[in-house]
């Protein structure tokens, strides 16, 4: 797959483990998020009662399963990781929640493919640290109250606009995590190369930081192929030159563009004029499925200012030229 796609694998997550900031103090770049969420923890700690559920939302590899881990860390309260599409029957949410020990938080990722039985349960269960059982079918099913130990919920989602009012009005405080800024990415590149033991420069770590799009997790993937390349070809020292070298073997651009990217820019402005053009007039010209051109690379493309998506089709903006080192046509500079 593309090196700088923001989704993990079981493999990667498994290496990104021990990257993991363990509390809120060693989460960078978000301060507000880290103020505010300190706060409620803090307070909750003074009152001696569980925390106020959380809900957080941002793209993937931002930090929301990091940020459960530090949650039950600050807590001291253990951690029960599921998801949505694992829970696919209200009877699953029902052994989990009375599962849970007092205190303990649930962090709960995807909430928003959660079956809409299983919600409901939720709702309860956050509302009144309750679920109610139902027992036998038809017209003799009667539903059981049963008490569950008081928890955290942290929930997890791409965007909080995807959940359903009455869930999201059930949280105590909602955190939005914003793509980071390159001088968060680089003190958290350093941060990884000290605990992989890379060696590093600072102007090293700033080529990678400035290809990573904003998200950690792309960062720390950057850093572990720079470091093959550095040990394998080099003598294994990061330095400037050597990061840029790796990279563009690995084909990330100095934005963090990746070759679909490339294509599908080169596409618009040298076959179409800039557009507009249809979608799948674009992905068939690049040989990739309409999905892959619309999920995969435009979001980062739009996010950039390469590419707008209007009515009439997909058009390129005159730094979709100037990125690709062509004349912008019409003589526009600059
Ligand atoms: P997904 O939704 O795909 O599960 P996520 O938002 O839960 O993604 P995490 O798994 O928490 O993302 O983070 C991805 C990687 O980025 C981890 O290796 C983590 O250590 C690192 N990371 C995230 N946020 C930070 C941060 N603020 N400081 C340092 N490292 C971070």
């Amino acid at each position: 797959g593309s090196l700088v796609q923001p989704v993990a694998d079981a493999d990667e997550r498994a290496a990104e483990s021990a990257l993991r900031p363990t509390s809120l103090a060693e989460f960078e770049g978000q301060p507000r998020v880290s103020d505010q969420l300190g706060l409620v923890l803090e307070a909750a700690r003074h009152r001696g009662t569980v925390a106020d559920h959380v809900l957080l939302s941002g793209p993937p590899g931002l930090g929301k399963t990091t940020l459960a881990m530090i949650i039950a860390g600050e807590m001291g309260a253990p951690l029960r990781i599921s998801s949505g599409p694992a829970i696919t029957h209200a009877g699953d949410l029902a052994a989990i929640l009375s599962g849970l020990t007092e205190g303990e938080v649930f962090f709960l990722d995807e909430i928003h493919r959660m079956s809409r039985p299983a919600e409901e349960m939720l709702y309860l269960a956050m509302e009144d640290f309750r679920v109610d059982v139902v027992v036998g079918k038809g017209p003799g099913a009667t539903a059981i109250p049963l008490e569950i130990p008081r928890f955290t919920l942290v929930g997890a989602t791409t965007r909080a606009g995807l959940l359903p009012g009455p869930l999201r009005d059930r949280f105590g405080f909602t955190a939005q995590l914003d793509f980071y800024d390159t001088a968060a990415l680089e003190h958290i590149v350093h941060r990884s190369a000290e605990l992989i033991e890379a060696r590093l420069d600072a102007a090293g770590a700033a080529e990678i930081a400035r290809r990573s799009r904003g998200t950690p997790r792309i960062a720390n993937r950057l850093l572990r192929r720079v470091r093959d390349y550095a040990q394998v070809r080099a003598d294994g020292r990061i330095t400037p030159a050597l990061a840029r070298a790796a990279l563009e073997l690995y084909e990330v651009d100095e934005l963090g563009l990746d070759r679909l990217d490339r294509a599908v820019l080169r596409a618009m402005c040298t076959r179409f004029g800039g557009g507009p053009v249809g979608l799948s007039t674009l992905a068939i010209s690049v040989g990739e499925e309409r999905e892959t051109v619309e999920e995969v690379a435009e979001p980062f493309l739009v996010r950039q200012g390469f590419l707008m998506r209007t009515p009439r089709g997909r058009v390129a903006t005159p730094a979709a030229w100037r990125h690709l080192g062509l004349a912008v046509p019409g003589g526009a500079s600059g």
